[in-house]
């Protein structure tokens, strides 16, 4: 992506951990089952053409993104695989679908009455989308589905070759609401079948409804978070039921390194004041790197111990307390493993009150990825 790195910070993402975790999940699936890599938001900021080549690569049938324009970049890198955009897109701008053969969501009357009104070259693909209990996006009643389906099958520019619902409870412990939502989806797959006979793919799953019930999963999972090992939630983890290994890691070397004395102050508010003589090390990486003010006083790891930072984070820079000096250029680790110890994106997350999925995402792109093979 970057051809010239001037500073010393960057995040690495291993596409070896990526394929490891395609693997372990397909390991759990039925034959009938295919992976739907969701790439959306960068790839959850692990860069989408690296990560969908390697999903590709590692035996994924489908890719997912939230936007047409997140759509037409993974065409433009010439991936050809089917590429589902998940986020509803304006009437106006299905000819670019259709033009670079891109899956659409619908969800809404109006939408195919607009989109019947197009001259298209060849009928729009399109998945259709069920709201079982999520309360985002999805036609919910029978009726609109009914209705749905008959404006659909008459429609001389949309071609139904999908539908599909989403989780809201999927990673929880008490499995009632998710229960509920299925079984409205079979409800209505079951409407659905009995006016229209025409095969679509069926999909349901999200990372956590898939590890958990790889089964139920019709003929796509859609993998996220877990693609980039990372836990969808505390349940997940506890429950090991797939070994997932994180892609994602963030470094920085030690720019600068100073013995201050007792009292002194550090950063913008003066906030942080030495207690005795104190080595304190500088990294150049602050907010607008998304290492947020709100992270001060969470550790790095330094020559594999953790070193916690001090005084405010500023929009660049960033100050840590070390135990003892090292030389200007040391590599500090912000997330992942240094040594014997580790800083997960998981521990980061319980920092911010957040969950695990917005910490990639948090990194800005001023933040230059780098990226190691593996297996
Ligand atoms: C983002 C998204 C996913 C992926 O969910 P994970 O929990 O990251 O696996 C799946 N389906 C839809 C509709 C999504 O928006």
């Amino acid at each position: 992506m970057h051809n010239n790195l001037y500073r010393s910070t960057w995040a690495e993402v291993d596409l070896g951990a990526i394929g490891h975790n395609i693997k372990e999940m397909r390991n759990r699936l039925p034959d009938h089952c295919a992976v739907m890599a969701v790439v959306k938001a960068d790839a959850y900021g692990h860069g989408a053409v690296e990560v969908a080549e390697k999903a590709l690569d590692s035996g994924a049938k489908m890719l997912a993104v939230a936007l047409l324009e997140e759509a037409l970049i993974l065409r433009e890198a010439h991936m050809a695989a089917p590429i589902l955009v998940f986020g509803r897109v304006n009437p106006e701008d299905v000819p670019t679908a259709v033009e670079h053969d891109i899956t659409l969501t619908c969800f809404q009357t109006d939408w195919i009455r607009e989109v019947n009104r197009l001259s298209l070259p060849s009928p729009v693909k399109v998945h259709m989308k069920w709201d079982t209990g999520m309360g985002r996006v999805g036609l919910r009643t029978e009726n609109e589905l009914r209705e749905t389906t008959a404006w659909m099958a008459n429609s001389p520019t949309i071609q139904l070759t999908g539908v599909y619902t989403h989780f809201a409870t999927a990673d929880e412990a008490d499995l009632t609401y998710f229960d509920l939502q299925q079984h409205r989806f079979e409800d209505l797959l079951h409407t659905f079948e009995s006016i229209t006979h025409d095969p679509v793919a069926v999909h349901i799953g999200n990372s956590a409804a898939s590890i958990r019930f790889p089964e139920r999963m019709y003929n796509y999972m859609r993998f996220g978070i877990a693609m980039y090992g990372l836990y969808p939630s505390d349940v997940l983890k506890d429950e090991g039921m797939i070994n997932l290994q994180p892609a994602f890691s963030l470094h920085s070397r030690l720019i600068h390194v100073k013995k201050v004395d007792q009292g002194e102050s550090i950063s913008y508010g003066a906030t942080y004041t030495t207690r005795e003589q104190e080595y304190i090390g500088t990294i150049p990486i602050g907010y607008a790197d998304g290492w947020i003010r709100k992270l001060q006083g969470m550790d790095v790891l330094v020559d594999g111990k953790r070193m916690p930072i001090v005084g405010r984070i500023t929009m660049d820079q960033t100050m840590i307390r070390l135990d003892k000096e090292y030389p200007v250029g040391t590599m500090v680790t912000l997330i992942g493993r240094q040594g014997t110890d580790q800083i997960e994106a998981d521990e980061i997350a319980a920092k911010l009150e957040t969950i695990n999925y917005e910490i990639p995402c948090m990194i800005s792109d001023r933040v230059p990825r780098l990226y190691k093979q593996g297996s």
